[in-house]
């Protein structure tokens, strides 16, 4: 058997002749850049995140980008967020002039540990950037607290966590603002690059639209420089048919999750989930020690897997001008050592789930 990571064909002979209609309509209506299918998927978005704004971008980094504009970040504030996340989150933070402040994260949920951006807060500190990794959302309400008292703005990012809850409500619906990523393998994925920011404030909303559109109401009347990063037509229409079938893929995601669990207990450290909360597993993660030996036998059986990430931020190469150490970051470096990220997608066959947890049990007993 051969098991990919992610099997976006899969995906697509599930919904072809609807992407194809939404497809050859757009086209139809030439409403490439703007136009009423953008607006529908901002619409049915936002509803279902639950906010009251949506505004789509051209990709997830982004969006976080715009977002941090919106929010009047500028050159010598200081942004906090996870050392293990993609760089995609730290690279906004600059990207908007800022500098970034990277915090450790919890061995347990691998989601930023609150405690720790306590030490982190200066004069300077503007925002926290929470990122839901792997879909489990960040426990918000002592996040929420602390921003409230150092009176800091809060960006999720939720590129790995449509449709994840905490206490009840999606994540996006607990910040200033969010930014979701529709890169083709995420929970929510278009057919190339796209994403969006998501508010309840209609002041952040307006400068989002504006500086994600040359900083323009208006066609000509640009009003401050932005950038050209909008969500288009194709992308929307996809996305629009795609979010119709986010739920049962997402609960497919959990079977599976809940398959692995049970599956995997005896031989790995499985994810553990906050109570209360919604993980929609982006993706599944196990800890073991004898992680890269595995890594390559699940591969001679035809399992491909991934190391998400294999290297924490604050030790990247583009980092280096920071100068941190990795006894600043423990715990994302014990991690990215012990991960290993098993193929987990809404199309995913149980014979296949299968196959992967016999091939894991035949590895470690
Ligand atoms: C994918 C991702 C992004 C960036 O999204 P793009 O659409 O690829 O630009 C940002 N943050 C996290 C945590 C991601 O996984």
């Amino acid at each position: 058997m051969k098991i990919q990571f992610v099997d976006l064909n899969a995906q697509y002979n599930e919904i072809r002749e609807e992407v194809t209609e939404a497809i050859q309509n757009v086209i139809k209506d030439s409403a490439f850049i703007g136009g009423k299918y953008l607006k529908q998927f901002e619409s049915n978005y936002a509803e279902y995140i639950g906010t009251k704004h949506c505004i789509g971008v051209g990709n997830g980094t982004d969006a976080l980008h715009i977002a941090l504009k919106a929010l009047g970040i500028e050159q010598g504030d200081e942004v906090i967020t996870v050392a293990n996340s993609f760089i995609a989150t730290s690279e906004a933070v600059t990207n908007a002039g800022a500098v970034v402040k990277f915090v450790d994260c919890l061995y347990d949920t691998y989601n930023i540990d609150i405690e720790r951006i306590k030490n982190a807060i200066t004069g300077k500190t503007r925002a926290i950037i929470p990122v839901h990794l792997y879909g489990q959302p960040v426990d918000m309400d002592p996040l929420l607290e602390l921003a409230k008292k150092h009176d800091l703005r809060v960006v999720e990012d939720c590129a790995q966590a449509h449709g994840a809850r905490y206490k009840g409500k999606n994540v996006g619906t607990f910040g200033d603002c969010a930014c979701f990523s529709f890169f083709p393998g995420k929970n929510l994925g278009a057919y190339g690059d796209a994403g969006a920011v998501l508010t309840n404030d209609d002041k952040i909303a307006k400068m989002a639209r504006m500086y994600a559109n040359h900083g323009r109401f208006e066609k000509y009347n640009q009003e401050f420089e932005g950038v050209n990063s909008r969500l288009d037509g194709i992308q929307a229409a996809i996305l629009n048919v795609k979010l119709k079938h986010l739920e049962r893929w997402t609960e497919r995601r959990r079977e599976i999750a809940r398959r692995y669990d049970e599956g995997l207990s005896n031989v790995v450290v499985a994810p553990k989930v906050l109570p209360d909360v919604r993980h929609v597993y982006h993706l599944y993660i196990i800890r073991i020690n004898s992680r890269d030996e595995v890594k390559e036998k699940l591969a001679a059986a035809g399992v491909a897997t991934g190391i998400h990430y294999p290297i924490p931020l604050p030790s990247l190469k583009a980092y280096s001008y920071l100068g941190h150490k990795e006894n600043e970051y423990p715990i994302a470096h014990s991690l990215s050592r012990e991960i290993l990220s098993l193929p987990i997608h809404g199309s995913m066959k149980d014979d296949e789930v299968s196959y992967v947890i016999e091939k894991i049990n035949g590895i470690l007993t």
